[in-house]
């Protein structure tokens, strides 16, 4: 312990700082934060004054000192430094004293050696710029000694230093504490003071001003303080009691001493470095600014530290956010990952830096973290969106729940939402998402997506019933009607045809005529819809009769209505002719009946002789007739006639013509078995 008492070179003889001065703080303080609860004490004075001498009693620190008994053994050139924690006080303990860094400043003797003031000016200038209280040390006697090495350096210092803080807003000050050694007492130390502070306004009314400055007083940079000290060798117990006097203004922290004007305000890594700036400054003689320097430092020591912080958040982010996390789990872990980055991890240290420097980066930090937040949310809203739509698919297609399929939609979006609600509001709650109501919408709008998926599927569903329904049961019962047609068949077909209509589409029509399917579907989707069904049972019909009704198909049909009537009687019994006359009037009734059901099948018309059209908006358009030149109407019908016009005059030529084969044949073959019958 005691070696790490030992003072370190700050800056050494060849004018270099010392680059492990940091570790220094660090072996010295062990992982103890400081903070910026610290005080720089420096000290300034003539060689051989006794002031290594003072500050080893006063700080309990293990400066060079020149033994009185080898006189005159140089000590080492440069800027020292020690730490001490310990003050020569008239306290019984100094258990809160906060840490003391002195720097003991170790120059050459300047009357002997002229070159090396420019050594000592640097040094004092330091020594003035890191500082909270500079010790000028002298002896009585250099009071009122304007021309003295000390005043004149002073006078130097004070010029440089007032072009360096003279511009500054708020100027760093100094507590400048005059200590008299050897002091008699002869001349009271009041007295002394009074020439003393007369002596240093004189000096500063002299001083060649920078511009802004010319009107700039002593006392605003600094402030004057008297102590004076008993002969170390002749008067030891005065001397004692003096030093320990002294300690105690600086144990004592409301002391006149430590104001917060003359600190840093740097915490104590960045002080280091912030005198490693200023010393370069210094050293190389730049304009020296100090607040540039104060900010470049905050700047920098801010830096590190957000980097530092967010590389920690970082590890735990890693560590911690999951796939796995539901939203509770996820916001909270988030949370804490963020408020400790900023308020554990980043504020406590930066937050002792320049205000302006430290609240930029902690915003860039925030959006740093804001950013990567962000990334993960947007990618558990994903993640809940997909989970919950592909339940919502499961319960909406649920076929083991017998109710509507509306309501089961209704109910599995409900659900859908609720839980999406749930598993977001955690994130809302922590200020992480401010839109809610607007994921909440989006998500909504995305269901909507999959459900007028689903009801096109339902609806889908519903027009494949229905065709089937009309190949299934409709296509037959108009089948049988067509092989046994009558003068009335259309009337008869479209009775059917109609009742099948009604049957099966009127269940979607309310009473105020607005079409639903039940679907929750919108009214234009059902009235399409609705038309399809319509198109596509107009369609089947049209399908069904034209391609049942073939040449053929109408001569076999004919057949049997000529057979039917000749052959039977009303009752159904077969007809036994006597002669020939009878057979000749069946024959004329039967051919004629035939004929006229040719004329009915001709042209699809109600008994009253209206021609029967498909209903305009129902009838097929056929895409490929789009080639000529027509107008829709007559397009429109075109279709609405082919529906109709179910045998030309040319077909119905042919057909008469295989007809006449046929009942002349049956004809004769009757008359025939009637003579048969007579011969016998
Ligand atoms: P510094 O390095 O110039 O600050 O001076 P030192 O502390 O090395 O002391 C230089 C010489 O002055 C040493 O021989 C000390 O014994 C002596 N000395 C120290 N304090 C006093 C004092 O208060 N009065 C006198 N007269 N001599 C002192
Ligand atoms: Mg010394």
């Amino acid at each position: 312990m005691s070696e790490l008492k030992e003072a370190i070179q700050l800056i050494g003889e060849d004018k270099v700082f010392n680059p492990l001065t940091l570790d220094y703080f660090t072996g010295w303080l062990g992982d103890r934060n400081v903070g910026t609860r610290y005080h720089v004490i420096s000290v300034f004075g003539s060689q051989s004054s006794g002031k290594s001498t003072l500050l080893n009693k006063l700080f309990d620190t293990r400066f060079d000192t020149m033994d009185a008994q080898v006189k005159r053994q140089q000590t080492t050139k440069g800027i020292w430094l020690s730490h001490s924690s310990n003050i020569y006080s008239s306290e019984a303990a100094n258990q809160s004293v906060p840490d003391f860094f002195v720097l003991d400043v170790e120059g050459s003797d300047g009357a002997e050696r002229g070159e090396d003031q420019d050594f000592e000016r640097k040094a004092a200038l330091f020594a003035l710029s890191v500082s909270e209280v500079l010790i000028v040390n002298m002896w009585e006697n250099q009071v009122g000694l304007y021309q003295g090495n000390n005043m004149g350096l002073l006078k130097t210092v004070f010029e440089v230093n007032l072009s360096l803080f003279g511009k500054n807003e708020n100027p760093h000050k100094v507590a400048l504490l005059f200590v008299i050694r050897d002091f008699t007492g002869q001349t009271p130390l009041e007295s002394l003071e009074i020439s003393l502070v007369s002596e240093l306004e004189k000096m500063w009314a002299l001083l060649s001003k920078p511009k802004g400055c010319e009107n700039t007083l002593f006392h605003d940079f600094f402030v004057p303080k008297f102590f004076g000290l008993g002969h170390k060798v002749f008067q030891p117990e005065q001397f004692d009691n003096d030093v320990k006097q002294l300690g105690d203004l600086f144990v004592d922290q409301d002391s006149s001493f430590f104001k917060e004007e003359y600190h840093t305000q740097l915490p104590l890594d960045g002080w280091s470095l912030y005198a490693e700036n200023c010393w370069d400054q210094i050293e190389h003689n730049k304009d020296l600014d100090l607040p540039t320097q104060q900010i470049l430092v905050a700047r920098f020591k801010t830096d590190e530290i957000a980097t530092a912080a967010y590389n920690k958040f970082l590890d735990g982010f890693k560590s911690q956010i999951t796939d796995f996390l539901d939203g509770k789990e996820l916001a909270a872990a988030l949370k804490c990952l963020k408020s400790t980055c900023v308020d554990v991890d980043y504020d406590p240290y930066a937050s002792r830096y320049a205000n302006k420097v430290y609240e930029e980066r902690r915003n860039d930090l925030i959006s740093q973290l804001n950013n990567t937040i962000d990334e993960t949310l947007s990618k558990f809203i994903t993640r809940t969106t997909f989970k919950y739509i592909e339940q919502f698919h499961t319960e909406a297609k649920d076929k083991s729940l017998k109710i509507p399929f509306k309501e089961k939609v209704e109910s599995a979006l409900e659900k859908a939402v609720q839980r999406f609600r749930t598993d977001v509001a955690p994130f809302s709650d922590d200020e992480f998402i401010s839109d809610f109501e607007e994921q909440v919408s989006i998500f909504e709008a995305r269901l909507n997506i999959e459900i007028a998926d689903l009801q096109e599927h339902e609806l889908n569903t519903i027009v494949a019933r229905f065709n089937r329904g009309l190949t299934l049961k409709l296509k037959d019962t108009i089948l049988r009607l067509l092989a046994k047609s009558t003068v009335n068949i259309w009337d008869d077909v479209m009775n059917e045809f109609e009742s099948y209509l009604d049957g099966n589409l009127k269940k979607y029509t309310d009473a105020d005529g607005n079409v639903d399917f039940q679907t929750g579907a919108a009214s234009e989707v059902n009235e399409k819809t609705l038309q399809i069904l319509q198109k596509n049972a107009w369609s089947f019909l049209d399908h069904t009769i034209h391609g049942y009704l073939t040449e053929d198909n109408v001569v076999d049909i004919l057949r049997a209505v000529f057979n039917d009537k000749f052959r039977y009687d009303d009752a159904g019994l077969p007809k036994f002719w006597k002669n020939e006359s009878e057979v000749d009037s069946s024959y004329r009734l039967a051919k004629s009946e035939a004929l006229n059901v040719l004329d009915a099948l001709a042209i699809v018309k109600t008994k009253d002789n209206v021609e029967i059209l498909i209903p305009e908006d129902l009838a097929e358009s056929d895409d490929e007739e789009a080639d000529y030149e027509e107008s829709d109407e007559e397009a429109g019908l075109y279709h609405q006639q082919r529906f109709s016009h179910i045998l030309s005059a040319l077909q119905k030529d042919k057909i008469s013509i295989k007809l006449k084969q046929f009942t002349d044949m049956t004809i004769i073959e009757a008359k025939r078995s009637i003579v048969n019958t007579t011969e016998r």
